[in-house]
């Protein structure tokens, strides 16, 4: 069985690799200054400690004791993840309609979800970038690269970096993220979607909240791991990777329609029972960590004795090589197809040699 599953992985990763051999390859070897051209330049101006490690959920031997120290640290409160679902607690409690509402698609109803979303996103998205950018509070203080944004880019709508990844951001992942929520919510005022509560199965309602960053980390993998493939990634995900280096609104820069990709993991909800608060936590990951993950530093200091570890350096990774880390902390698909770059030099190594290999595959091909 061990064997079988091996074997099947190993075809998976050579269909992968090969599949992926196109557009995003190319585009890393055209955009990038070969990884030689770049030695005894400092690659970053930051990193976290090296080499990058992921969740222990899919180390072997497997740790419970690991695992829940893991699980623990994630969910401690005030860390990131634990502030999402107070928010998303907050939201439902006071800043959604009410199921009755619910029950046929009315414009007021959807506009309240969509500007309660364009305000949390004005306020992450918009106050990050204020901190870090605008009044550049800590300087570079754990910033990964300390490059300006680019202005005066052809690269860019409107030739401003910023002002494209807000475009995107406004126009592109709050309708879209609004609108997938309100689909679940009136799945749920029809009972299309099946709807527990906290006193009826605390159990599985935890339980659940527990796994969705994994369900949406595993989800992310492979929609993302598809739009590095041909055209998909020319036509659509070439938009996101403009951003070699990122700020908090790069988070949501990118077509419309990986919006909806993006959101889609959300659809889970009709098929597992849940909450509408698990559904808005869910789209929360992607609303408020979009930016969060994006925003280029690694601790933010909110205030004079509070920091936040927001920046995620693993897709900081993705943004500067393209071809490794499609994946998030949470999943073991990098590691398992080999694309996983854990941040050292060995690991630059490691991955221009993958893509030497590639290239010759697909060169002999
Ligand atoms: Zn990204
Ligand atoms: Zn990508």
């Amino acid at each position: 069985m061990i064997v079988n599953v091996n074997l099947g992985s190993i075809r998976l990763k050579s269909l992968l690799d090969a599949l992926t051999m196109s557009e995003s390859i190319a585009s890393a070897a055209a955009d990038q200054p070969s990884p030689v051209k770049r030695a005894g330049r400092r690659v970053w101006s930051y990193t976290p400690e090296l080499p990058v490690t992921q969740a222990p959920y899919f180390e072997l031997p497997f740790s419970l004791g690991e695992s829940l120290r893991y699980l623990f640290d994630v969910w401690r409160p005030f860390n990131q993840r634990f502030l999402i679902l107070l928010i998303a607690i907050a939201a439902w409690s006071w800043f959604t309609p009410s199921l009755e509402r619910a029950r046929e698609f009315q414009f007021d109803w959807m506009l309240e979800i969509g500007l309660r979303n364009l305000v949390i996103v004005l306020v992450v998205a918009g106050g990050l970038h204020l901190l870090l950018f605008t009044f550049s509070r800590q300087g570079d203080n754990t910033r990964y690269d300390a490059r300006p944004l680019a202005r005066n880019s052809k690269q860019f709508h409107f030739g401003n970096q910023v002002w494209d990844n807000m475009f995107w951001t406004l126009f592109g992942a709050v309708p879209i993220g609004t609108l997938w929520e309100c689909l679940l919510l009136w799945g749920y005022a029809n009972g299309h979607v099946t709807m527990i509560s906290f006193a009826e199965n605390p159990g599985w309602f935890v339980g659940w909240m527990l796994i969705i960053p994994l369900w949406s980390g595993l989800h992310f993998y492979w929609y993302h791991r598809l739009l590095h493939i041909g055209p998909l990634y020319r036509w659509f995900h070439s938009w996101h990777h403009k951003n070699i280096n990122t700020g908090p609104w790069s988070g949501h820069a990118m077509h419309p329609l990986e919006h909806l990709f993006l959101y889609s993991d959300v659809a889970i909800h009709w098929l597992v029972a849940s909450h509408p608060v698990h559904v808005i936590f869910n789209a929360m990951l992607h609303t408020i960590a979009g930016p969060t993950s994006h925003c280029g530093y690694h601790e933010v200091k909110l205030t004079r004795f509070f920091s936040l570890k927001l920046g995620d350096f693993m897709h900081q990774l993705h943004h500067r090589y393209f071809d490794c880390n499609y994946g998030s902390y949470e999943t073991p698909w990098d590691k398992i197809f080999g694309s996983f770059h854990d941040g050292t030099e060995a690991g630059n190594e490691y991955i221009k040699e993958r893509r030497r290999r590639m290239f010759e595959k697909k060169n002999a091909a």
